[in-house]
């Protein structure tokens, strides 16, 4: 698994951050060039900086670079790429580019476009995926207008949840308990959806109180073999958004998370998935999982499977779009030790977490044993202020949970950045929370008392 890829010479890293720098650095080991597209902000970056070739794609504002597909693909064309990686987010899971990709004899490094346009409709996608035997969380499919929403969702039963069919990361879902409130917010969330993601279209589905956020992750090859590599528990958020993940999930036994994943990879071969992906289930109390939906990407969080199964995603994903075979069968996959993942965000969290820029004037990377740290911050790196908040992943390992904790600890401890105002003490208020030691959380331990108390109450001595 560690040979060269002899189909790639060049590709095209279009995006930006430490995800740039995670693909340059599979590129690497794989042989393959790799030159990476940046914005006039991201002029001085690391990834733009540690390419073999870096070509600027246009202005700041990411509409006219980094989601700019005529912008990405003649600067691919212009420096003799024959392959673009989309990262995350940004235009990583849009069909029409992926298209437009392939239309001009470029590898798009993904899903191809006709499975990606049929797994982009989340509403779509659980009726999909429940025809493969995937149970999902009771809902309804495009509420076409008012009266078909309020019928459904007395189906359903309030309280209830409003989604974008086409929604990511969190944004523009809405809780609502009663029939006027869903009168009220409807036009609301629809306008929020069209500004947000281009697409108005909504669906519900029955509110779970008290879940937990456990997704598994699955690589399927273009001749229909597929493997999990187990899942991760992502229930530590704020307002919905992930901001700590680990593996094994401490809320599922043995027989509960081998019975998801396989039945995960079972659903997604059937339904013709490729590529790498993941799945994301709500488990409640009692260990009933839930699918809510699929990411058709590498996902901010993948290096804990790296850590837990010795395999490496983003060379998977490439060599799956190139047309290898996936090379390794589920034996081949381990989950060995845990891993936490410690998102690091330039944001701060004495102002509701508003995201911070400016300079970073110190800086220090942990290290050691079992800690891996993916980053693109340096010191004198101006942090931009137009994108996403994410300065790097401190990821970290052991044979054991608690070991794991332990590290966590030590790491977060060696972790220096002075300049930018980061959400660093949140992590270290977890790992000395009861909840989090005790495993029993769920995906509103942050949001139910407000991450400032949380904050403030761990910062009290006793
Ligand atoms: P996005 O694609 O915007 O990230 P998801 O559907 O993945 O949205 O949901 C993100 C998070 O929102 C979940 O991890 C969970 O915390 C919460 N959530 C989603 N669906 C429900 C639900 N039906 N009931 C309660 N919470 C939910």
């Amino acid at each position: 698994m560690t040979t060269e890829l002899k189909t790639l010479n060049t590709l095209l890293v279009a995006n930006r951050g430490e995800i740039a720098l995670r693909i340059l650095r599979a590129c690497r080991t794989l042989g393959i060039e790799a030159v990476v597209a940046y914005s006039e902000a991201d002029r001085e970056s690391l990834p733009a900086m540690l390419a073999d070739e870096a070509i600027c794609i246009g202005p700041a504002d990411a509409r006219r670079s980094y989601l700019s597909a005529p912008a990405i693909i003649s600067a691919a064309l212009v420096t003799g790429c024959d392959a673009i990686h989309p990262g995350y987010g940004f235009l990583s899971e849009d069909d029409a580019f992926a298209d437009a990709v392939r239309a001009h004899g470029l590898t798009f490094i993904g899903p191809p476009a006709d499975v990606l346009d049929k797994f982009a409709s989340k509403a779509e996608v659980r009726r999909l995926l429940a025809e493969h035997g995937l149970p999902t969380v009771p809902g309804s499919g495009l509420l076409a207008d008012e009266e078909q929403a309020l019928a459904e969702a007395a189906l359903i039963g309030y309280p209830v949840l409003l989604k974008p069919s086409a929604g990511g990361g969190g944004k523009g879902m809405r809780m609502v308990r009663s029939p006027r409130e869903l009168a009220a917010v409807l036009p609301i969330c629809r306008s929020e959806a069209r500004a947000a993601f281009g697409d108005d279209s909504l669906y519900l589905e029955k509110w779970l109180e008290d879940n937990r956020h456990v997704e598994v992750q699955v690589a399927v090859d273009k001749y229909g073999h597929g493997v999990h590599l187990w899942e991760r528990d992502c229930s530590i958020q704020r307002r919905h958004q992930k901001i700590l993940e680990e593996s094994p999930s401490p809320a599922m036994s043995a027989a509960g998370r081998k019975e998801l994943a396989e039945r995960a990879i079972k659903a997604v071969v059937a339904a013709g998935y490729e590529n790498v992906g993941t799945l994301e289930f709500l488990v409640d109390g009692e260990g009933n999982a839930y699918f809510i939906e699929i990411n058709c990407r590498i996902q901010v969080e993948h290096p804990i499977t790296e850590m837990l199964t010795g395999i490496d995603l983003v060379a998977t994903q490439i060599r799956i779009a190139a047309g290898e075979p996936l090379g390794f069968t589920q034996e081949d996959v381990p989950q060995r030790g845990h891993a936490i993942e410690f998102r690091i965000n330039a944001e701060d969290p004495a102002h509701d977490f508003r995201p911070g820029a400016g300079t970073i004037e110190r800086f220090n990377a942990p290290g050691g044993p079992g800690v891996r740290f993916d980053s693109h911050a340096y010191v004198g790196y101006d942090v931009p202020p137009y994108y996403d908040s994410l300065l790097g992943k401190l990821i970290v390992w052991a044979p054991t949970r608690e070991g794991a904790i332990a590290r966590g600890h030590a790491a977060l401890s060696e972790l220096l950045v002075e300049g930018v105002t980061t959400n660093i003490a949140i992590h270290r208020a977890l790992l000395r929370s009861e909840p989090f030691l005790s495993g029993k959380f769920t995906t509103n331990l942050l949001d139910r008392i407000g991450s400032a108390a949380f904050l403030a109450a761990a910062e009290r001595p006793g």
